[in-house]
């Protein structure tokens, strides 16, 4: 049997294992998704190997770490110094970053889009900042802190902290912080963020599954909004197409996945 698991720190959260096992039993491949809480993301290659994995999910806060981890990075993980999935193959890491075109196709619904204002810096900021401006969306980054901006100013990105910030008009509000995962604090300066989504045309929280006080705030704006479950979803089917080695489409890994939904 082929052993795969999501590390993370917190991960009880996570509903990737309901999503991939319910794919591995639909599909009669024998295969088990498990949850690994994970608090030092060095010891992540290590790890990996003593539960002799065959791939693996990574989340909050750990991506950075994984691309160290890795032995070769593929496309897009390359440019975003974040990874979100990680295969064995033959003994060797193989990292790839799917959060990035999960993004992509869960804000499709929400139309022709000009800019965006990604609230945090972390993996997640990382993937959807290079996605977007490769779609001719631009990107703004807005951090609490500036530790983690270099990469975006790096990468000819506009990027601010806090303190910094000088509000302008953005089509789209994402939130990528983990602010309201485990607490029920806001991403950002309550004012500033009615502020913002009263020149917004929609908004996006990548957390899913809970009515986070940044979603909370966008329905009192009235926007047109999404919580984190279509990149959840889309994120999970590239994965899952990377753990069984293409062995059946997307298209068929899709809606057996969406089924999961359901549980
Ligand atoms: P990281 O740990 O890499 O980054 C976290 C970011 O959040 C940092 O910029 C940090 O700022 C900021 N932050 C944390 N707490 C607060 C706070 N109280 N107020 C303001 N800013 C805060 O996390 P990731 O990028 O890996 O993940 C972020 C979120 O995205 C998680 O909630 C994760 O579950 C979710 N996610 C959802 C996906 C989906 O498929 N729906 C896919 C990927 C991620 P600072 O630098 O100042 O510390």
């Amino acid at each position: 049997m082929k052993l795969f698991t999501i590390f993370g720190d917190p991960v009880s959260h996570s509903r990737s294992p309901l999503m991939h096992n319910h794919v591995f039993r639909t599909l009669r491949i024998d295969a088990c998704y498990t949850r690994s809480q994970l608090t030092d993301g060095s010891k992540l290659r290590e790890v990996f190997f003593a539960k002799a994995l065959s791939g693996a999910n990574i989340t909050v806060p750990h991506k950075e770490a994984a691309y160290e981890a890795c032995d070769e990075i593929r496309g897009l993980a390359n440019k975003i110094g974040a990874v979100n999935t990680i295969i064995n193959e033959d003994g060797r890491l193989i990292g790839y970053n799917t959060d990035a075109d999960g993004f992509l196709a869960a804000i499709q619904s929400f139309g022709l889009l000009r800019n965006a204002l990604i609230i945090g810096a972390g993996g997640t900021a990382r993937a959807l900042a290079t996605v977007l401006y490769q779609n001719k969306i631009e990107p703004v980054i807005l951090n609490r802190s500036s530790n983690r901006l270099e990469y975006f100013i790096e990468n000819s990105y506009q990027a601010y902290s806090w303190e910094t910030f000088v509000p302008d008009t953005y089509d789209l509000i994402i939130n990528t912080t983990s602010a309201g995962l485990s607490d029920d604090l806001l991403p950002l300066n309550g004012s500033l963020l009615t502020e913002l989504f009263s020149h917004a045309r929609c908004a996006i929280d990548v957390i899913y599954g809970k009515e986070t006080p940044f979603l909370r705030e966008v329905k009192n704006a009235k926007l047109p909004f999404k919580d984190g479950s279509d990149m959840l979803l889309e994120q999970g089917v590239l994965a899952n197409y990377l753990f069984i080695n293409g062995a059946v489409s997307t298209d068929t890994i899709r809606p057996i996945m969406q089924k999961s939904f359901l549980y």
